[in-house]
């Protein structure tokens, strides 16, 4: 591997190498062309379509390889994020982070969970408690902002059973569906941190033109993200019923309207095609409203590939 001190021309991108974020990382890259062949030893993804390899790591460590140079990017939680940035702030060691792009999933939230059988009113009643949680600096920063002195007790796993151990009174822990902390008789009660998968990266651009491979990479997940939520919408309808029609579309781009050859299906009526590209899906009763407005042989379909 190339230290981080020596120049390299190739993107190194850091993801999670199993756990919930490996596999929809792959999935991402993927979705921008590359290709890969993978080390033996599973730590690498060599690419072979790109510029770009891949270090399949932690996800706790990412951060910690990009502020160190060792990657350029990293496809991590914003929790593990923030995280590491309040600590390496704490600690004074330089190497500031930020979101290059947020991508929409594994989306989860740093809830304040109290046993079920207490009643919540408000941060007060945190005053003097242990709180476990794996998150401490964004814990404490909470805290701060509430102006609470309570504290955090650090644990890397478990986080959930630790009232129950007599290790904590209540945790401050990742969430999504909430069933886990149910099944702990814990009820979350506050919102710490809001989070999703977002690619980190440093806050200034890359060196040795690795900047270019980044931006080409980003510009194609920009693509296959917007390609993924983007239908084409097609109807006919008679050019008299246009004005009836086209307020009706749902917003995207601007339609394209098309005149139809005399004749065929129409019977001779002044038709016209329109077709619009659309962003998220399209209702069965948007459908019909337009129908009732004049359109017929509505199709909404799939779009494989886009390129502005
Ligand atoms: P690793 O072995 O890489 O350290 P891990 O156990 O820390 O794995 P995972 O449980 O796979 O990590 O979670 C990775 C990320 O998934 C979290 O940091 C968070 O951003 C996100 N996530 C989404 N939903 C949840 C959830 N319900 N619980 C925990 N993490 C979640
Ligand atoms: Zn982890």
């Amino acid at each position: 591997m190339t230290p981080p001190s020596q120049p390299r021309e190739r993107l190194r991108v850091a993801i999670q190498k199993s756990g919930r974020l490996g596999e929809p990382a792959r999935e991402l890259l993927a979705s921008c062309g590359l290709t890969w062949r993978e080390s033996r030893d599973r730590l690498f993804l060599y690419g072979e379509s790109l510029p770009v390899d891949v270090l399949l790591v932690r996800d706790d460590d990412i951060p910690g390889l990009i502020a160190d140079g060792v990657c350029d990017l990293g496809v991590v939680g914003r929790n593990v994020l923030v995280e590491h940035g309040l600590d390496r702030e704490a600690t004074g060691r330089p190497g500031r982070l930020t979101e290059w792009r947020r991508l929409g999933w594994g989306a989860c939230r740093l809830a304040l969970a109290i046993p079920e059988d207490q009643q919540w009113r408000g941060p007060d009643q945190l005053t003097g408690l242990r709180i476990a949680t794996s998150y401490p600096r964004t814990l404490a920063r909470w805290l701060g902002e509430q102006g609470v002195d309570a504290e955090p007790v650090l644990l890397n796993g478990s986080v959930e059973i630790a009232p129950r151990l007599g290790q904590a009174d209540v945790v401050a822990d990742l969430v999504s569906t909430g069933s886990t902390l149910r099944a702990n008789q814990l009820t979350p009660v506050v919102t710490i941190l809001e989070s999703e998968a977002v690619i980190a990266g440093p806050d200034h651009a890359l060196d040795d033109g690795r900047q270019e491979i980044a931006d080409l990479l980003l510009r194609r997940l920009d693509g296959a993200v917007r390609l993924k939520e983007s239908r084409l919408l097609m109807l006919r309808a008679g050019r008299a019923d246009l004005d009836a029609v086209m307020p009706l579309l749902p917003a995207g781009h601007e339609p394209t309207v098309l005149p139809v050859e005399r004749g065929s299906l129409d019977g001779g009526r002044d038709e016209v095609s329109v077709q619009v590209l659309v962003h998220g899906p399209v209702s069965w009763s948007r459908l019909e409203d337009l129908k009732r407005a004049g359109a017929h042989n509505l199709m909404v379909l799939p779009v494989e590939g886009m390129l502005a």
